[in-house]
């Protein structure tokens, strides 16, 4: 591999927070040492220097491993020109014979904005449909619809600061410790400077986030509206409201009103329509009342329902009740999930959307956006959303579909019968980096993407912060970057003109300079001062906040709204009346759980980059599925058994975790693995595809399950330095280990003949001399063994009838070595470090690999009182950060410190 130039500054690839990093190369690297080390920018305005455990270990994620290299038609080799006339060509056959209808893009929170531009305006402007839609309609075309009929414009009102200026902050819908962790970090320094700032987090599940609140509101799952219409309600009850703002900056406040009062009522009747106690529902409405300054942030918990425009509009409502936007340390924030979720919302990636935040809907924008590009026909009306997307690949409207950027086939909600519906589509074209996904898998042709670190473009935040991805790699093989295959198609198909690009500062410039054209501040959205970006000034521009109007520094913009004018028509933010709804899909007998999905502190999606980096397995390493103890032990379950959870979609299987911090009748499921990692664990599969009426988000948060015993009639795991030919399995998972990888087997048939298949694996290896260790219980079902060479390990692997199989931490750790001591090898098929038993025990710090037995075992020894202690004995927690919250949870759980300040925690 070349070496990388130094000290180049870029931005994670990961999730909202759009952290800003410093990459350094290394001369000739070790094999299997990282080509580069990322560490945080001090001068990112998102994160100040900080980093979670992903962003950290972004340089044990690179390498051609798994990478989709050359493009192929039809699973075969072909140069770039015969894939891109193919791909031309194909779309142009079905828009002459169907109609420009008939051809749909699926792109992706993860492609930078340039690419974006370039998707866009091929599709509305060019090819003349609105079919272009986002994974991001996934996550956060809620927010988006609830801010532009609130706001007249989607634009998050404040920065990440406020958070930090605030006095109180609301967590809604957020685990902001897993998923947003930096700005979580930047949170608990606020609060460590200041001990007033006071948190609050809403959501059914006692995450990492509510254990580190002064109050936690556990309410009964998507009854966030009935909520906040009562703390609406309260606040006028309480003269608390802000009549002047009402007056002069609003419209809409009585209707609201009146729909909050008929909906939401007293303290008390509030508390019982959202499960909550009565005494946690007025500490919390006596907070909001009394705090001036206050953010509510809010995300997934929230979006991901099938009324989350109602309930994100019943949250902008009580910050526009009480005038609490546009200020310092205060605003209703939604916080997005993906790198560049918002930059698609910019350059109008949504279907919804037409280009630098104007409507589709809107004909004068539609002649605006049409003379700025000289295109012939923009597209008339909105195209399809995600869901009803796929829902015309399955009818046959959609005869061409071009998947950028995204796996989802893994992603959406019945994943499995939009499979079918992808497999009968006559032309599916995936650009990708990665070779092997669920989609890929159905793609007629495949065109390989650079991916993070090989190409260069923008990221906008969730704080409206546009920031620069740098490339600091060769792209591997003959992988081009996004806008450049988009282009060439473009080209293509008659374009030319119109989409003659050559580099992403051109697309960027044309980018700027449509928000600026004919807008005379109507429109948010504004980089007129980026209009005129030279190549190197746009290689230069940093992190800066739109709006960023033409004749103004580029200071950027920290808050939108300050002075109470809103890019509605009469300039007045309009409150939106909320009648709130429970979940769609109701519980029965033979669905009586409520699944909640979500994402996990160390993994990305569906792990095609995290999943590579050891570090970032252990702290999860299988899919599982959480449930309040007492369910488990009535539905017949024990700690680490296989169980399967079913809904109407299909059914997945997942390893058993007692969780007090579910709610009885409620279960979590991560949501990360993909089938490259497993087999059985795509939980996206099982919600059905039931989408909010206004944004067409899917409801990922309120699906109805049920969760039995697997029925598996044996267990394994094999732990092997290099990949091996494996048996046959219902279930199987991949984890990344240093120096080995670990597959986690079962099956409901008769097991497999261990012997025979071992001595097969080792006959794969012919390097030398070999020795094997071996133990067998045919009667019980049980088979252990080993093989190494010159004391090296090489594989291990135990089986038996039962989830029962020993710890995995000592036996992985072996692979570290290069030679076993001699009590090593005697103990190897114990499955036990010599001299003791091995503890089960969890990682908890990725970055130094503490587990929790150790921090405990240090804590109580000690007697440790604060993190910093514990980070001082076992270095935990003194990196990345990510692992304080859990730490903090040891410490309380050991008694040393005290519980949080109030409420239900
Ligand atoms: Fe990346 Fe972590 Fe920052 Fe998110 S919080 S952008 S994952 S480093």
């Amino acid at each position: 591999m070349a070496r990388p130039v130094d000290g180049i500054r870029t931005t994670c690839p990961y999730c909202g927070v759009g952290c800003g990093l410093i990459v350094q190369g290394h001369d000739a690297p070790d094999d299997g040492d990282p080509p580069v080390t990322v560490r945080g920018d001090p001068a990112h305005p998102a994160n100040l220097g900080r980093l979670c455990s992903k962003g950290a270990a972004l340089g044990e994620t690179l390498g051609p491993e798994g990478r989709l290299l050359y493009p192929e038609i039809g699973g075969q080799r072909v140069p770039w020109n015969t894939a891109l006339d193919h791909v031309a060509s194909g779309l142009r056959a079905v828009i002459e014979r169907y109609g420009p209808d008939a051809v749909a893009f699926y792109v992706s929170g993860q492609i930078l904005t340039e690419d974006y531009y370039v998707a866009n305006k091929l599709m509305k402007g060019f090819i003349g449909s609105g079919n272009i839609d986002t994974n991001s309609r996934l996550c956060m075309s809620t927010p988006v619809a609830a801010q532009i009929a609130a706001f007249g414009a989607d634009g998050v009102p404040g920065s990440y600061a406020d958070l930090e200026l605030a006095d109180l902050v609301v967590l809604a819908g957020s685990n902001l410790a897993w998923t947003h962790p930096v700005l979580f970090q930047r949170l608990q320094a606020a609060r460590a400077r200041r001990p007033g700032l006071r948190v609050v987090v809403v959501d059914p599940r006692r995450t990492a986030t509510a254990e580190a609140a002064d109050l936690h509101l556990p309410l009964a799952p998507g009854t966030d509206a009935w909520l906040f219409n009562g703390l609406l309600h309260h606040l006028r009850r309480e003269d608390r409201l802000d009549l002047g703002f009402l007056e002069r900056h609003t419209e809409g406040f009585a209707a609201t009103l009146e729909a909050a009062r008929a909906t939401a009522g007293s303290i008390p009747e509030t508390a019982i329509a959202c499960g909550l106690e009565p005494a946690d529902v007025a500490t919390f409405f006596r907070w909001f009342a009394a705090t001036e300054r206050t953010v509510t942030a809010f995300s997934q918990g929230i979006n991901q329902s099938d009324s989350g425009v109602a309930k994100v509009a019943a949250i902008l409502n009580v910050h526009l009740a009480t005038g609490r936007i546009g200020r310092a340390g205060m605003g209703p924030f939604s916080l997005t999930g993906q790198p560049n979720a918002m930059g698609g919302r910019e350059v109008g990636g949504l279907a919804t959307q037409l280009a630098a935040h104007m409507r589709l809907d809107d004909p004068a924008a539609r002649d605006r956006v049409r003379r700025f590009w000289k295109a012939p026909a923009v597209a008339g009306a909105p195209g399809l959303k995600a869901v009803d997307l796929f829902r015309a690949v399955e009818d046959g409207r959609i005869k061409a579909l071009w998947i950028i950027g995204t796996n989802p086939l893994f992603s959406l909600p019945e994943a499995a019968r939009f499979e079918k519906a992808l497999a009968d589509c006559p032309l599916v074209v995936v650009s990708d980096c990665v070779r092997a996904t669920e989609t890929t898998r159905l793609a007629h042709v495949l065109l390989p993407a650079a991916a993070w670190g090989e190409k260069d473009g923008t990221v906008t935040n969730s704080e409206r912060c546009i920031s620069r991805q740098r490339a600091f790699l060769p792209p591997p093989g003959e992988t081009r970057p996004d806008w450049w295959i988009l282009t060439q198609v473009a080209q293509r198909l008659g374009f030319a003109e119109a989409f003659p690009y050559r580099s992403p500062a051109e697309i960027f410039r044309e980018h700027a300079r449509l928000s600026a054209f004919e807008n005379h501040g109507e429109r948010a959205f504004d980089l007129g001062a980026l209009a005129d970006l030279d190549a190197a000034a746009y290689q230069d521009l940093g992190p800066v906040q739109w709006p960023l109007p033409a004749g103004e520094a580029l200071r950027g913009t920290p808050r939108l709204y300050a002075d109470g004018r809103f890019f509605t028509p009469g300039g007045r933010a309009r409150l939106v009346p909320v009648t709130p709804q429970g979940p769609t899909e109701a519980l029965d007998a033979q669905l009586p759980l409520r699944l909640n999905t979500g994402r996990l502190r160390d993994q990305w999606h569906s792990m095609t980059r995290t999943g590579r980096a050891p570090r970032l397995s252990t702290h999860e390493p299988e899919p599982f599925v959480a449930l309040a103890p007492g369910d488990a032990v009535a539905l017949g379950l024990q700690r680490g058994d296989l169980a399967e959870v079913r809904s109407r979609q299909g059914r997945i299987f997942a390893r058993v975790r007692f969780a007090p911090e579910q709610r009885p009748g409620q279960v979590f499921v991560p949501m990360h693995w993909s089938r490259p990692f497993a087999t059985a664990g795509r939980v996206n599969a099982l919600v059905a595809a039931r989408t909010d009426p206004i944004s067409g988000q899917p409801a990922f948060k309120h699906a109805a399950v049920s969760v039995q015993p697997a029925a598996m009639r044996w267990h394994a795991f094999v732990l092997s330095r290099h990949p091996v030919n494996l048996p046959g399995a219902d279930y199987r998972v991949t984890v990344s280990g240093i120096g080995h990888r670990r597959d986690e087997l079962a099956g409901r048939g008769p097991p497999p003949d261990w012997a025979r298949w071992a001595k097969a694996v080792g006959a794969e290896d012919s390097e030398g001399p070999q020795e094997w260790l071996e133990f067998a219980d045919p009667a019980g079902g049980r088979y252990r063994a080993a093989l190494l060479r010159e004391g090296r390990l090489l594989f291990t692997m135990f089986a038996g009838p039962g989830p029962a199989l020993p710890e995995r931490a000592w036996l992985e750790g072996l692979f570290a070595a290069e030679t076993l001591s001699e009590p090593e090898r005697a103990a190897l098929l114990s499955g036990r470090a010599p001299g003791g038993p091995s503890l089960p025990s969890r990682t908890i710090c990725a970055c130094f690999a503490v587990s929790d037995d150790r921090i405990r075992k240090t804590i109580d020894e000690l007697g440790l009182t604060s993190c910093d202690a514990v980070g001082q004995h076992l270095q935990a927690g003194t990196n990345c950060g990510s692992c304080r919250p859990e730490i903090e949870a040891l410490l309380r759980q050991a008694g040393l410190v005290p519980a949080p300040r109030a409420g239900a925690v």
